[in-house]
């Protein structure tokens, strides 16, 4: 017996890296056993970043045939589907938008960041964007969100905005819950800023072996240590973090112990994380190269599941128009 509906979605990015998929993949995996899941590529939420959108479509495709081949299993019952495919979502955004104070929405720190990043591009879909992702969630009566710490806020203004609009027309949105999730900051290669396919500091998930041990030698590690005799701080170094995820908590023992005498040296301490990466990765490896064989997989799968996710979208904005009273 499942224990409700989730629902996230995620930015086209194409191909994943680690941070991908120990930030969330992983999670979305683990979700399938307890809940019905909805997850949704949201094309339409990065259209109010990207101004080149050549790469949409293809982003689209490596990054849900990633999440194929690491076990998001649409037989299992879960709905993956690209947002834009199914358009009450931008019928919905613009009923909830007409709850929504605008002062609210340009006060939010997260839209003020924005007009920092791109201050030539501060587009109305940037200022929309709470209203458009309030609107994704509740189109598909979701009432589970998993949410790390810095993203509970972004929660909370969907569940202000259900409310409201429940208030003024009665019960009909689904106010979600959080579901906190153990989102653990996996740095880039270059040990300092979070793994981001933008710094070019990731680790792809489908990279092949030889490319694999290239990226891991090219990884920072503790700055104190500069010669192979120096002792090491595996606490400040990004290589033994990783070990922590894909190596046996014996030999993590070990590395610590053996780091802080410099009993191990950073070129074989880091071998040894490229060769437990490429063991783990293997089998998902060769479950994308399987699914690869058929390119129209992904989109079957995609087109299937806006389908499913289009039986939920039209009841509820159904319900929702005749709360408003629209003729
Ligand atoms: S031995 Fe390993 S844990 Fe220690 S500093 Fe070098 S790479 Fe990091």
């Amino acid at each position: 017996m499942k224990q409700g509906r989730v629902f996230s979605g995620a930015r086209p990015t194409g191909r994943q890296h680690l941070g991908n998929y120990l930030g969330a993949i992983k999670n979305y995996v683990a979700l399938q056993d307890d809940y019905d899941c909805v997850y949704c590529v949201v094309d339409l939420h990065a259209l109010t970043t990207l101004q080149d959108t050549k790469h949409l479509k293809e982003w689209t495709y490596e990054m849900v045939l990633d999440w194929l081949a690491a076990g998001i299993d649409p037989d299992r019952g879960t709905i993956v589907f690209v947002q834009s495919h199914v358009p009450q979502v931008t019928e919905l955004h613009v009923i909830l938008s007409m709850v929504t104070p605008l002062g609210k929405l340009t006060r939010l720190p997260t839209f003020k960041e924005k007009v920092r990043q791109q201050p030539d591009n501060v587009n109305y879909g940037l200022v929309g964007y709470p209203v458009l992702m309030a609107a994704d969630i509740t189109l598909y009566k979701a009432n589970v969100v998993p949410v790390g710490v810095d993203q509970v806020s972004h929660l909370e203004f969907t569940r202000e905005i259900v409310r409201t609009f429940n208030h003024h027309f009665g019960p009909v949105l689904v106010e979600p819950q959080a579901k906190h999730t153990e989102v653990p900051k996996v740095l880039g290669i270059d040990g300092v800023n979070k793994m981001s396919k933008s710094l070019n500091n990731h680790i792809e998930l489908a990279i092949e072996p030889d490319e694999l041990y290239n990226r891991v030698r090219m990884m920072v590690t503790d700055p104190q240590r500069q010669r192979r005799t120096d002792p090491g701080r595996p606490e400040v170094c990004n290589v033994f973090s990783l070990h922590k995820v894909f190596t046996s908590p014996e030999t993590v023992r070990q590395i610590d112990a053996d780091c802080r005498t410099a009993g191990i040296g950073c070129v074989d301490c880091k071998k040894m994380l490229a060769q437990n990466l490429a063991d783990h990765l293997a089998p998902f490896r060769e479950r994308r190269a399987q699914l690869a064989t058929d390119p129209d997989h992904v989109w079957d799968v995609l087109h299937d599941g806006a389908e499913r996710a289009s039986v939920i979208a039209r009841e509820v904005i159904a319900e929702v128009k005749t709360a408003v009273g629209l003729p």
